[in-house]
């Protein structure tokens, strides 16, 4: 399964997730500052649940070790400021 953001007609910088390439390692879910994931329970897999609030910062697709997630550009939202 695919989640693409483009194609939905959305402004969103978070635009793919191969389904069928994900380990479920949860790298991701632990990189997001945003907290856009959830590992689907059933499968064991990433799972884009919050993609409006992506800021593009583009730690999930580099640290997603199979490169099954495609963010880009424009961000559409402010980076947030550290803590
Ligand atoms: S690009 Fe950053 S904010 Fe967007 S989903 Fe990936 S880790 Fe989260
Ligand atoms: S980092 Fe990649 S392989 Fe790991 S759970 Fe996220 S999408 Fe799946």
């Amino acid at each position: 399964m695919f989640y693409f953001g483009a194609r939905r007609g959305n402004t969103m910088a978070i635009d793919a997730l191969v389904e069928g390439r994900c380990t479920g390692c949860g790298i991701c879910f632990s990189a997001c500052p945003q907290d856009v994931f959830r590992l689907d329970p059933k499968t064991g897999k990433a799972v884009i649940t919050y993609p409006a609030d992506c800021v593009a910062c583009w730690s999930c697709e580099m640290f997603c070790p199979v490169h099954c997630i495609k963010v880009s550009e424009p961000r559409p939202r402010k980076l947030p400021a550290p803590y």
